[in-house]
């Protein structure tokens, strides 16, 4: 997330949460009305903890999350923070008596997995046992199903809290409550309490960054009824005399929905700092309210600031907030020019040879496909070979964040892959599949292409119903059914085990405009048509249509269609340097592929570099070495100045074989390069560009083959995401 579209307002919303924490514990209006006492802090203040669950489960919550670094990393914080605060509170602990329990041992295994050492403290293990939960209910059930799940959680902590009255009446479950009142003092805990608000902010993450919103009123509105409710709810809660605790409420769900969806419209810059602050108000806030009471005693100010309540909750509140800023400052002074000069992680694996993408290049590009497409028409958007290179993970997430819902893959184990990474809607698989791996099929929801008539019957045979797409071979001669093949297609739709959802043709020469290659193609969709007109006499429903690739959408862009297949086009480039298509549209490269110079030396005139001695030093030279080579997928015969790297704004050429895992370039007429500059393969430097088609077409082939073999060394790294 870049500095352009954080969520200022949930930064700063922290600082109201940490002053509302400190209003339960001080009850600044118990001297002047418990009725109002009782409204500020067990219901208004009930949103505080909350607030902070949510924001913590928009940043790490993702149904997309398919690697587990960052909950481990947020566990780690958490943990490092318990560990410490606990210590903190270790004084204020031997003082109360804390240690001469008579269960000591249970108790404290208890308090640290529950309930926390000091009241307070509960938060911090609740939000790693909730973040677990709520993290491992999302990556298996997705959010629709985690959050019914915790919402059950919920409602059983409801029952143990402000409704525990109900709960008592009913012999099984007042039973159930005892038993688990054994193991936690409170069901406002890691397990019933935390994870649905989790959920719930990881949900609120997703739809920002899909850009679905709710419009500013309904946000304020939903917020105010149910805040209303929810005072009622409590009051009358309250009135009864059934709440056992007053943390949970059915009305506060509604209220942080609505809180969190109306706070993210204030969008700025990071406000890190505050974060800090908030948190470090609510761990160390009890020990200022001791402070308070001593600092009360020492001056004899007992009856201003403990019997005032209203001074009393201002001295913590100013106590507080002096403290934890100064402390924070104190500590970025002391410590925060080292953790920056430590940001390693930040340019992790650009320390040999990398790709770069540029997400926002990618979301612009699917904004400008759509834009091209007929009405009604969607991108499917083709992931194959780690989606040409580019790395699946990363543009299919970012793509489906877009509400692409349609997706290609070349193989069942791509499909799966996507299906990983918790991409949801249509996964076709656009080749072969073995048969036998119809139950793959089948549990991934991948839809499969058949290839023919004897594949589609084989397929059947398995005794798994399966989505099929029928392939119509209109001239490629590669995969797919004659296009005379009205009957055999017709027997298909009617194959028990096969649900046909697609019927589609690949064409062969769309990115073409010679006269002879655009009648071959005229004749392509002609007969593709045709067919269809002749299958739909036959009284079948046509199903999903699909013809074009990228070219056939930049060529034949009226087609009527309810797919377009973009590969290349996605990822912003075409297939060769000089390639002209009837639509121009504005695509922007994807891929960035550098490299950095880690070894700089001298060579006398007559000396060789490289395998086979196939450079030899006509001048005394300097040559920069650069660890990327032909493993990296920077195809071999681009050797010996076949092509430029651009360094340091200069296009500087190579030299040499390329070997497996190095290159050399010749640096002699260059300014100023040293070990550790950047060199440019792919991508833009000082104002110069080199472009893959550039490459590829250099190398021989088109950039669809160059960028795909990209493959498995080199690191990606995303901007935009
Ligand atoms: C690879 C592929 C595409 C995508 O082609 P681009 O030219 O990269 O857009 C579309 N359809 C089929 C059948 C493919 O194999």
């Amino acid at each position: 997330m870049n500095d352009r579209t954080a969520y200022t307002g949930i930064d700063e919303f922290r600082l109201a949460a940490a002053l509302l924490v400190i209003t339960i514990h001080t009850s600044p209006l118990a001297s002047c009305s418990e009725t109002g006492d009782f409204f500020l802090t067990r219901v208004i203040a009930r949103m505080a903890v909350p607030f902070f669950l949510m924001a913590s489960g928009f940043f790490l919550i993702s149904q997309y999350a398919c690697d587990a670094g960052r909950l481990w990393a947020f566990l780690k914080k958490t943990a490092v923070l318990y560990g410490i605060s606990i210590a903190v509170y270790l004084p204020l602990n031997l003082y109360n008596g804390y240690f001469s329990g008579k269960h000591f041992l249970p108790e404290l295994i208890k308090d640290l997995v529950f309930d926390g050492t000091m009241y307070h403290l509960w938060y911090l293990p609740a939000s790693m046992l909730g973040a677990g939960i709520a993290w491992y209910a999302v990556r298996r059930l997705g959010f629709k199903k985690a959050l019914i799940v915790t919402l059950g959680l919920y409602t059983v902590g409801l029952l143990g809290d402000s409704y525990y009255g109900i709960a008592e009446k009913l012999q099984i479950l007042s039973v159930f409550y005892q038993n688990l009142f054994e193991i936690t003092d409170y069901t406002r805990n890691g397990i019933f309490f935390a994870p649905v608000f989790l959920v719930m902010g990881g949900m609120a993450a997703e739809e920002a960054a899909r850009g679905e919103r709710l419009s500013l009123r309904i946000c304020g509105a939903g917020l105010g009824i149910s805040f209303l409710l929810m005072s009622c709810e409590g009051l009358l809660l309250r009135k009864l005399g059934i709440q056992r605790h007053d943390s949970m409420y059915l009305f506060l769900l509604p209220c942080m929905y609505f809180l969190l969806r109306l706070l993210l419209f204030r969008r700025g810059s990071r406000k890190e700092r505050i974060r800090t602050w908030a948190l470090l108000i609510y761990i160390i806030h009890p020990m200022m309210i001791v402070g308070v009471r001593l600092l009360a005693k020492l001056a004899g100010l007992e009856s201003l600031l403990i019997q005032n309540s209203l001074a009393h909750f201002l001295a913590v509140s100013i106590l507080s907030v002096g403290c934890s800023i100064a402390a924070a400052e104190l500590y970025t002074g002391l410590y925060g020019k080292k953790k920056n000069s430590g940001k390693h992680s930040a340019v992790q694996g650009k320390d040999r040879a990398w790709i770069e993408l540029d997400l926002d290049n990618l979301r612009h590009n699917v904004t400008e496909l759509r834009r091209a497409m007929q009405p009604g028409c969607e991108l499917m958007a083709v992931m194959k070979a780690e989606s040409y290179g580019h790395g699946m993970y990363e543009t299919a997430v970012c793509v489906s964040r877009m509400g692409v819902n349609a997706f290609a893959a070349a193989s069942v184990e791509e499909g799966i892959r996507l299906r990983r990474f918790g991409i949801s809607g249509e996964i076709l698989i656009l080749g072969y599949t073995d048969p036998e791996r119809a139950g793959e099929l089948r549990r991934y929801d991948l839809t499969q292409t058949l290839i023919d008539y004897r594949y589609a019957r084989l397929l059947n045979r398995q005794r798994q119903t399966v989505k099929v797409h029928v392939k119509v071979d209109t001239g490629m001669h590669r995969l797919g059914f004659g296009k005379e093949a009205v009957e055999q297609i017709a027997q298909v739709f009617t194959m028990k085990n096969l649900k046909v959802c697609g019927i589609y043709t690949h064409l062969c020469t769309a990115d073409s405009l010679e006269a002879e290659d655009v009648r071959y193609t005229k004749q392509q969709i002609g007969s593709f048509y045709g067919l269809l007109e002749k299958l739909k006499e036959r009284g079948i429903v046509i199903p999903k249509v699909h013809i074009q690739s990228s070219y056939g959408l930049l060529n034949y862009p009226e087609l009527p269609c309810d797919y377009v297949r973009a590969g290349i086009a996605l990822y912003g480039v075409l297939s060769a340097p000089g390639d002209r298509t009837r639509l121009e549209l504005n695509l922007r490269p994807v891929l960035s592929l550098k490299s950095k110079v880690v070894l700089v030396r001298k060579i006398r005139t007559g000396e060789s570099v490289g395998y086979g001695r196939a450079f030899t030093a006509e001048r005394d030279s300097r040559i920069a070495v650069l660890p990327m080579g032909y493993g990296d997928g920077l195809p071999r015969n681009l050797s010996c100045g076949r092509i430029q790297a651009v360094i340091r704004g200069q296009r500087v050429p190579v030299i040499g074989r390329i070997c497996m895992d190095q290159l050399m370039v010749d640096i002699t007429d260059a300014q100023g390069i040293s070990v550790g500059d950047v060199a440019v393969f792919v991508g833009w430097d000082g104002g110069l560009e080199v472009t893959a088609a550039d490459l590829a077409d250099r190398s021989g082939t088109i950039t669809n083959e160059l960028l795909s073999r990209l493959g498995g060394r080199l690191v990606r790294t995303t901007a935009g995401m």
